[in-house]
């Protein structure tokens, strides 16, 4: 009660601020409390006017005004007391207006009562008890005073009447005392809790606001909040910024009209922000919402988050939530998926886009019952290009491929890169099996014609595998392997050639999957054996070497011709210890032989990569006791094709034994003769397939082994015409001026015995 009166200040409450409120409040009722004084005074003095005489009453209201004007301007002073400390002074110069303002209004009590009528006592009694009363409204906020004031001129009213007998009188005022006080006391308590709850409630909002504010500040995130009609309501500075505007420019302005920029007037939102509207209508919570809203004409997405609001009797009043301009990240994750769909390199689509592409073709030709295809397109060669000039040109000549496919590419077909030189096509249709055919000769035909690169001309070929959907497969893995399965022989072929899949190509892929099991085995089983077919003189035709062939006569298989596994061994590197024991092997075999009889070893690519290749030639030359000179090393074009310094770097340590290097299969593979130039072979092998040509009249055949005679006449190397099957072909070649011949005219691959039996029986005599 005490703290309620203002006598102590207890509790953990800020005083000052509270004290200072409630002074604050005089001020506004000081007006009040004057007039109400000057009414009831001027009434008084009516009555008292005639009996007490104007000096004194004139005097009495003269004071009573004194003491009102200047409480009121002490009152006035409070005015800013809810920023300020209120000093003891200052509470006791407001008490004191009380107090002699109570004074007062006992002179009428007690001096000009008596001299009046009981009547006039009566009405002086009950204005008295209105100033009373009145005062429990007029100091409200300052107790003290009120109890001042009530005491003073309850004691002058009990006096009055204790003078007059009246004593039922004096219960009646000291009951209205009691109840005034604790009236005033209950006010002011009130007061001072309703100022405690709201202050709670600022401090509340203040550290709310300040939490917001930092949320705000660390955040690129804004606060929104929004009225019932939607308008923009408490604008923050940054959402302003958000809307490209200041904050006065937006307040009160429709969300929706500001974020849907043109779109506005035609009605046409997009779909993310017609939701959003939505859902404002629907007064549903909503978070994480992306909406592509339009600033100034520039399209933005933001992502926002609001709840309805509604005030304490449930009345809705708006929405207030959170938002984020995300554009940036929505960009740089749409670049993400970008490059999740597309390839760097060439831009177009990447093997999962190009998947989900034939997922979708697949299900479109289900259900229309039409057919879809798959084509593989794999570059022949392109090993070639990116070993000898590198990745970068490698890189270029890809793009332009690229272009290349992509410029034939319709509405019907998508094209994309699977990695290295590999590429797809996926075509949505394929019922009409001439756009097929069409479209694979145009993809060959185009991707062969000549590149230029970083002033290169450039050539490659292409091949195809395809499959049809659903009929060679039901679903994109099984397509995926069976157009691989029909490229795989495409190129299998030679390359440059379309394929396509047929069950069959299951078969093979099966048999040569078991052929390389098999063929893993044969060695050890010591299944090998080599035969060997002589090579003559063209002119003497006698024998000059033999190259040595190797025969696998398998267990499993039966007898497998070397055009068929060695490629396996190929490509399982099988062919590095095969290759070993035919090399030992051979020269084993060579020492039988006259000395200047040669033997002609084949040598696949892979073994040339084999670090320890030469050493192999240095084993086999030791221990069998050859001369180096007695060995000629065959090797195809290929070798120039893969890792070509490490190949050539082999064969020039090989010759550097003393060995010599053939070019086998000349003409057959990349037909350059540049190669020529990059090693000093010692022999060029013109493949079988001129010898025939030449021999049916082909102008180009006969041009290319003429080329080749003269080129190799030039750098110094001999000739040797590969297939030789008649005697009309031995002259043609003759003629021609090869210098050595091979082939089944003058005697097929035949067993070591055979082949020993040739020196036993006539020395060197023509085998023919
Ligand atoms: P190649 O090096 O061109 O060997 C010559 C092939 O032509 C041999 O086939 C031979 O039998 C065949 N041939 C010879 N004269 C005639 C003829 O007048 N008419 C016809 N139609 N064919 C003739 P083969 O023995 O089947 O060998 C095929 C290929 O296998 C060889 O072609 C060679 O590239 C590879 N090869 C054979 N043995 C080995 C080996 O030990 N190591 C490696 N790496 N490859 C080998
Ligand atoms: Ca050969
Ligand atoms: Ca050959």
């Amino acid at each position: 009660m005490s703290a309620v009166l203002g006598l102590t200040d207890k509790g953990d409450f800020d005083w000052v601020r509270l004290r200072g409120l409630q002074y604050a409040a005089l001020a506004r009722l000081t007006f009040n409390r004057a007039y109400s004084h000057a009414v009831l005074g001027i009434l008084v003095a009516h009555m008292y006017l005639e009996i007490v005489g104007p000096l004194w009453i004139g005097l009495w209201l003269a004071v009573l005004a004194v003491v009102h004007i200047r409480g009121a301007m002490v009152d006035r002073r409070f005015a800013d007391g809810d920023r300020r400390k209120i000093t003891t002074a200052e509470r006791y110069q407001q008490a004191t207006t009380a107090f002699l303002s109570g004074l007062l209004w006992v002179v009428p009590l007690l001096l000009f009562a008596p001299m009046g009528t009981a009547s006039d006592s009566s009405a002086l009694l009950v204005m008295v008890m209105i100033l009373m009363a009145g005062s429990v409204y007029f100091y409200t906020t300052s107790p003290i005073s009120i109890m001042i004031f009530t005491a003073i001129v309850g004691g002058g009213a009990i006096t009055q009447a204790a003078l007059a007998g009246q004593w039922s009188l004096i219960g009646a005022i000291v009951i209205f005392m009691i109840s005034t006080t604790f009236g005033t006391i209950e006010v002011a308590r009130r007061f001072l809790s309703a100022r405690i709850a709201e202050d709670c409630i600022t401090e509340k909002d203040e550290v709310v606001s300040l939490l917001l504010r930092e949320f705000e500040e660390n955040e690129a995130d804004w606060l929104w909040e929004i009225d019932p009609l939607r308008r923009l309501r408490s604008v923050s500075p940054r959402f302003a910024f958000a809307l490209n505007a200041s904050e006065k420019e937006v307040e009160g302005q429709p969300l929706l009209e500001l974020i849907a920029g043109d779109n506005w007037e035609s009605g046409n939102f997009p779909p993310s922000l017609h939701d959003l509207a939505e859902r404002l209508r629907n007064r549903e919570n909503f978070s994480n919402f992306f909406v592509q809203v339009t600033i100034q004409g520039i399209d933005r997405w933001w992502e926002l988050s609001g709840t309805p609001i509604r005030d304490e009797r449930g009345k809705f009043i708006g929405f207030r939530g959170v938002g984020s301009d995300v554009t940036e990240q929505r960009e740089s994750s749409e670049k993400i998926a970008y490059l999740a769909r597309y390839d760097t390199l060439t831009s177009l689509p990447n093997r999962l886009m190009l998947t989900e592409a034939l997922g979708e073709a697949l299900q479109y030709s289900s259900h229309w019952r039409s057919k879809c295809a798959l084509l593989m397109v794999d570059l022949d060669r392109f090993k070639a290009v990116n070993d000898s000039l590198g990745h970068m040109t490698g890189d270029k000549m890809l793009a332009q491929v690229s272009s290349r496919l992509q410029s034939l590419m319709g509405d019907n077909a998508m094209v994309g890169r699977l990695g290295g030189d590999e590429f797809a096509i996926v075509i949505r249709d394929a019922s009409d099996p001439n756009f097929l055919r069409g479209l694979t000769a145009r993809v060959i035909q185009l991707l062969s014609e000549p590149y230029s690169v970083d002033n290169h001309t450039l050539y490659v070929g292409a091949s195809i595998g395809s499959a049809i959907g659903p009929r060679d497969g039901r679903s994109v893995e099984e397509l995926m392997r069976n157009a691989d399965l029909a490229l795989y022989r495409a190129k299998d072929v030679g390359g440059g050639e379309h394929c396509q899949f047929e069950p069959a190509l299951h078969a093979i892929a099966e048999e040569r999957r078991q052929l390389e099991v098999s063929l893993r085995k044969a060695l050890d089983l010591d299944e090998f054996i080599l035969h060997y077919q002589p090579v003559v003189d063209a002119r003497s035709e006698s024998i000059v070497s033999f190259e040595a062939l190797v025969r696998w006569n398998s267990a499993d298989h039966g007898f497998v011709s070397p055009g068929k596994f060695i490629p396996v061994a190929e490509d399982t590197r099988l062919i590095v210890p095969i290759g070993k024991w035919v090399l030992l092997q051979a020269c084993h075999e060579a020492r039988n032989w006259p000395d200047h009889i040669k033997i002609n070893v084949n040598v696949s690519p892979e073994q040339l990569l084999e670090p320890d290749f030469h050493q192999d030639v240095i084993d086999s030359l030791a221990a069998s006791g050859l001369r180096a000179e007695r060995l000629e090393i065959e090797v195809t074009e290929s070798i120039f094709l893969r890792d070509a310094t490490i190949a050539r770097n082999a064969l020039e340590q090989v010759m550097a034994l003393g060995c010599s290097v053939a070019l086998d299969d000349f003409g057959t593979g990349y037909s350059s003769l540049g190669y020529l130039r990059k090693l000093r072979f010692s022999t060029i092998k013109v493949d079988r397939s001129f010898v025939q040509g030449a021999a049916q009249g082909s102008n180009e055949s006969l041009a290319i082994i003429n080329a080749v005679v003269a080129m190799a006449n030039s750098l110094d190397m001999t000739t040797t015409a590969e297939g030789v099957e008649t005697s009309e072909e031995a002259e043609l070649i003759r003629n021609l001026g090869c210098d050595k011949i091979q082939g089944f005219y003058f005697g097929r691959p035949m067993s070591d015995s055979d082949a020993l039996k040739l020196f036993k029986d006539g020395q060197q005599r023509k085998i023919a």
